[in-house]
């Protein structure tokens, strides 16, 4: 099914193998095997010109072979890395694009930060639309702050189906990265989507 390219490279300080998808070139990560940052470059097609040493399977040793099945893992770990460095990043974007003010008349009336399972945490409360009409997707907005009250990163509940004069709970995860000592509702604003 997939037609994806991948290309190997040698990491100039341990030697190690690096296999990358070529979607990737130009990108620079730490090296799986030794974390000194490597330029992820596209060897030269010529393998005369490649500067890079590929040994012949028919020379290995044992104990090559095996290095050859933990590289193996080095790349899927490379790979994943290169992932969630994205996943990050488009995280960021997510948080950065900010919307409408917050919603007239909807308010956050009670919530409790308590701890999740590893190193998480859940933020759960209820909001309350003293509007007259239904509101069909809130967002309750936190910044989460750390030991010396710092903001520490976001998270956001969503509200669906909040009626007139009604309230309705909310609940939602801190991620297992977030420092989470304690937390402030931001505001409550329409979910746009
Ligand atoms: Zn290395």
């Amino acid at each position: 099914m997939s037609d994806q390219v991948f290309h190997k490279i040698f990491c100039s300080q341990c030697r190690g193998k690096i296999e990358f998808p070529a979607e990737y070139a130009g990108q620079t990560i730490p090296c799986p095997h030794c974390q000194t940052l490597v330029t992820l470059k596209i060897p030269p097609a010529d393998p005369a010109q490649a500067t890079y040493d590929y040994p012949d399977p028919a020379t290995l040793t044992p104990a090559e072979v095996a290095k050859g099945q933990k590289t193996k893992l080095s790349i899927i770990y490379a790979v994943a890395l290169l992932l969630g460095v994205n996943a990050v990043f488009g995280l960021f974007l997510l948080f950065r694009s900010k919307p409408s003010g917050p919603l007239e008349g909807v308010q956050v009336t009670t919530w409790k930060l308590e701890p999740g399972e590893y190193r998480t945490f859940y933020l759960t409360g209820a909001v309350s639309n003293s509007t007259s009409k239904v509101i069909a997707d809130a967002r309750v907005d936190f910044e989460t702050l750390d030991g010396a009250g710092a903001v520490s990163g976001k998270v956001s509940a969503v509200v669906s189906n909040l009626q007139p004069n009604a309230s309705s709970e909310f609940s939602v995860q801190t991620s297992a990265t977030q420092t989470v000592w304690d937390a402030k509702v931001v505001g409550v604003f329409l979910n746009k989507k």
